[in-house]
């Protein structure tokens, strides 16, 4: 029989941290913690294969499911000497979701379920607290009232109907916090909710305890579903079939006076990584009260009051017991997980309690300083800290900064509007929008947008993930904007008192300046300052650092980078290339750490300066002779980038492609441009017209392009190889060493690659002879690009030295989705599920990725050592660097500012790897 429901308390739990797929994240975690002694509420977790099974069985449960649910509640009760439903001496839980990896206010959590006009009484009876009782009776109608039994308001524009209610009540109690209502408040607060929910729902509010907690868990489970988590998991990249856990704990009361609270933690600063606690909490509150941001919070310690610039009682100095407690917690958690976490607590009438922990979600910068400090402290090895790195956060370390004239400039003529909470740093500049639907809209015809709001809710995700940063006027370090724009890599001011946000008007009011919708404003995210205008960026101090614009001593941040590099490099052991065309993005991706180039795409030498007329007039000549007069001009051009990017690259491999895309790319199409052209080349208008029509193709991804024009011009062929190989010539006799690979692309057959490897040899032969070298190091290998060249790689590989996967018309031509137009429905797609993820930016690994193993070992049949790397947009995109490592190839090429990512990704692949062939000892 299955097992679902797993229980943990009084020091055991059934689950353990190992089991997040399983029990989800939270579940895992609260397990974890009552194993080690900790102080969790007892409790049980559904398990997510129940959320599985619910969706493959049109919203049922499995049949063992209830009698488990009940079984495990009868072990809760007897540890919380208390139970579900009993009038005299009621238990109350609450039901929270918890999917494998964390999902921040995406899912419903429903709290004091179990409250109805029975139990109220025991509830008060037993725990002598009136106040608490009702606070917590309204509470839970409202939130029963809202996740489970669905009354919202209607759009974003109206108001909740709960709160409505709620502000009427105390503008007629004369009092501005919930914390001011009187018991007799509440009281009637829980009579008018229900009588709303009958008036608009038609239905009673459900009495019995029971009922209420199957009514939480479906909501839970529905709430997997939901567009915003849906949105979530596109966005983080989550499968749909993952599914979340339900977790029934006993409730801790927060709210059962002046010696109770509630509060979210960092064991350290999220922002920056410091090795400081760092949190927030509210006296006399229930979780939500934090993460709504809807009153205030207190900071949990000085130093955080320091940093917020919090005038409120810090906890510490409030509670010096209990957070002497918190401390000694932080200090095991850290050392049993090895890593920042996130942490809730609840503290009742003195005693501390956890429900919760959480690897902490945190910034590009902070992550790699917790990294380096936390192996530093001896909490991690450098295997796990490199194992446990986002790769992508790494790109916010590159991100640009505020241009430091500038900066100042805006200081002095005060144009700092204000300053509110560094929650996720990075500088951002757009267009003000006060709604998510409005940032989308303006983002999507391409205006960088701010979005900013009073608070954001898990509804603005969409408009958070388009915008170029966040600001909130509400909300602390913890809240819910915070959260999610540190996962997102976004910069955002949160917190910011001083900006009155008027919604309909869609304005905001700041320091007396008016800013509307459109305006420019700018947000610096890691001073937290909002600038009013727009300002330039300039390089990342770790970019300015690795350009030679800055020593190193001077950087405590590249410095952190740099171990961390160096650390994931060991672990490495696939190549990692560059995708660069000029001199200037080989010598930064150098820097970068590449390893040679994967990529050259020769086309983007003709565009610049008036290398585009000698490509006009080659590819408008009548004859060869034409062709090789035009050719000539260009020669002396694409020689004299390849001896710089030889010079970039001096001592690594070179991967120069040949000609690619289809020749009309390159002729004007427009009259006025054809005009002056056909004066420059000095013929008639019409014979222009004529061959550019001529050169017009139904189909041009599919047409005349790549190693077809080479072979149909073999001209052009002859004219690209000779400038690589004198290119190289040159580049040998200064001492510096050149090791082209020639790669001829969009192979389909054998015999292309043959045809062009023969015109190579020859002029390689040629240039040779001429400048009378002795030797001339170079290869000759093919791009695999089209699934016939895959398929038949054992032939193409007796010919081709190297292979490079080109994955992005080899998943064009998969698919059989045009690259260009695959926009339209991809998206859709996507929606329906009928995509998990979009295939031009993560390999396909199920399909495009079985051709990719097919060639490999196909080609590697014929010609055992065969170099296979990739240079397709996937070489830069973590998942897929894994795939091509797992797959055995030699290199993965990225653009240069992806080539850390990819880094840090080959290092993952590697371990995971290692610990794939040695499972730890139990
Ligand atoms: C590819 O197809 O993957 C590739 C790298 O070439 P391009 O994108 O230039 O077609
Ligand atoms: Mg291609």
């Amino acid at each position: 029989m299955v097992k679902y429901v797993y229980f943990f308390g009084d020091g055991k739990a059934e689950g353990s941290a190992k089991q997040k797929n399983l029990l989800g994240g939270k579940g895992a975690n609260l397990a974890e913690m009552t194993n080690i002694g900790l102080p969790v509420p007892a409790g049980f977790t559904i398990s997510t294969e129940v959320c599985t099974y619910y969706y493959e069985h049109g919203k049922k449960y499995p049949k063992t499911l209830e009698a488990e649910v009940k079984a495990a509640m009868k072990k809760t009760e007897k540890v919380m000497g208390a139970r579900f439903g009993d009038p005299k001496n009621p238990l109350l839980v609450s039901a929270r979701s918890g999917a494998r990896v964390s999902m921040p206010g995406m899912m419903d959590t429903v709290l004091n379920i179990g409250l109805n006009d029975e139990t109220i009484k025991g509830f008060i009876e037993a725990t002598g607290s009136e106040r608490a009782g009702w606070d917590s009776y309204r509470r839970f109608v409202q939130m029963y009232g809202d996740v489970v039994m669905g009354l919202k308001p209607e759009s974003s524009e109206e108001h909740d109907p709960f709160e409505e209610v709620m502000d009427k009540l105390k503008a007629k109690a004369k009092v501005k916090e919930d914390t001011d209502l009187s018991i007799d408040d509440l009281k009637e607060l829980v009579k008018q909710f229900k009588a709303m929910i009958k008036r608009k729902l038609k239905v009673d509010f459900p009495e019995d305890p029971w009922e209420q907690l199957w009514g939480a868990i479906n909501a839970v489970f529905g709430s997997w579903d939901i567009p915003r988590a849906i949105q979530y998991r596109r966005l983080n990249g989550i499968p749909d079939d993952w599914g979340t856990a339900v977790n029934i704990c006993s409730m801790v009361f927060g709210n059962m006076g002046d010696d109770s609270a509630t509060g979210v933690a960092f064991t350290r600063d999220p922002s920056t990584g410091e090795d400081a606690f760092y949190g927030e909490y509210l006296v006399n509150a229930q979780g939500e009260d934090v993460v709504a941001g809807i009153r205030t919070p207190q900071p949990v310690n000085e130093v955080t009051k320091k940093k917020t610039g919090s005038d409120l009682p810090s906890l510490e100095k409030a509670m010096p017991k209990s957070y002497k407690e918190l401390i000694r917690i932080r200090n095991i958690l850290e050392k049993h997980y090895g890593d920042m976490q996130d942490i809730e607590f609840t503290i009742q009438k003195g005693r501390l309690w956890m429900l919760q922990t959480r690897s902490g979600k945190r910034t590009g910068f902070s992550a790699v300083r917790v990294a380096v400090d936390m192996v530093d402290q001896k909490l991690c090895t450098q295997e796990d800290a490199v194992a446990r790195l986002d790769p992508e956060g790494l790109i916010q370390l590159l991100a640009p900064i505020f241009e430091p004239k500038a900066r100042a400039a805006a200081q002095k003529s005060g144009k700092v509007l204000a300053k509110g909470l560094n929650a996720g740093p990075g500088a951002a500049c757009g267009k003000a929008t006060f709604s998510a639907e409005v940032a989308e809209a303006r983002a999507s015809k391409g205006e960088r947008v701010i979005l900013i709001r009073i608070e954001t809710s898990p509804e603005d995700i969409k408009g958070m993930a388009v915008a170029q940063g966040i600001l909130t006027a509400r909300g602390g370090m913890t809240s819910h904007a915070a959260v999610v724009a540190r996962g997102m890599g976004k910069p955002c001011v949160a917190g910011c008192g001083s900006l009155s946000i008027d919604y309909k008007t869609k304005k905001m009011v700041v320091a007396g300046k008016t800013i509307k919708e459109g305006d420019f404003v700018s947000i610096d995210g890691t001073t937290g300052e909002v600038i009013i205008g727009e300002l330039p960026t300039v390089d990342s101090e770790v970019l300015q650092v690795l350009r030679g614009k800055m020593k190193p001593a001077k950087s405590k941040l590249y410095q952190q980078y740099f171990k961390l590099m160096s650390w994931s490099d060991k672990f490495r052991t696939i190549g990692v290339r560059t995708n660069a065309d000029t001199p200037v993005d080989s010598a930064v991706a150098r820097a970068f750490g590449a390893e040679g180039i994967g990529l050259c795409r020769t086309e983007h030498m003709f565009f610049e300066g008036t290398r585009i007329d000698a490509m006009r007039e080659m590819i408008l000549a009548e004859d060869v002779a034409g062709r090789e007069k035009a050719l000539k001009k260009l020669l002396t051009h694409q020689r004299k980038d390849f001896e710089g990017i030889f010079k970039a690259m001096n001592g690594l491999p070179v991967t120069i492609r040949l000609l690619d895309p289809p020749l009309h790319e390159f002729v004007p199409h427009e009259d006025k441009q054809q005009k002056e052209l056909a004066k420059k080349l000095g013929i008639p208008v019409a014979k222009l017209k004529a061959r550019v029509d001529s050169l017009h193709e139904m189909n041009p991804m599919l047409g005349h392009r790549g190693c077809r024009l080479g072979c149909t011009y073999p001209e052009i062929t002859r004219m690209q190889a000779r400038a690589i190989f004198e290119a190289a010539a040159n580049c040998a006799k200064k001492k510096i060493k050149a090791l082209p690979e020639v790669m001829v692309p969009l192979v389909g057959t054998v015999k292309e690659l043959d045809n062009q490897k023969a015109i190579i040899n020859a002029v390689a032969e040629e240039v040779k002879q001429e400048k009378k070298l002795r030797k001339l190091d170079y290869m000759v290998g093919t791009m695999i690009e089209i699934p016939r060249a895959a398929l038949t790689a054992d032939k193409v590989a007796a010919s081709a030295e190297f292979f490079s996967f080109g994955t992005n018309d080899l998943t064009q031509m998969t698919f059989g989705y045009s690259r260009d137009d695959a926009g339209g429905f991809i998206p859709f797609y996507i929606d329906k599920k009928i995509l998990p993820d979009d295939p031009f930016q993560r390999l396909d690994q199920e399909g495009v990725g079985q051709l990719v193993d097919i060639g490999i070992q196909k080609g590697r049949s014929t010609r055992k050592n065969l170099k296979v790397g990739i240079c397709g947009e996937h070489g830069g995109e973590p998942s897929s660097v894994k795939f091509c490592h797992r797959v055995g190839m030699n290199y993965v090429s990225c653009s240069p500012y992806r080539v850390p990512v990819a880094r840090l990704a080959a290092a993952q692949a590697g371990i995971e790897d290692k610990r794939a062939a040695k499972p730890k000892k139990k």
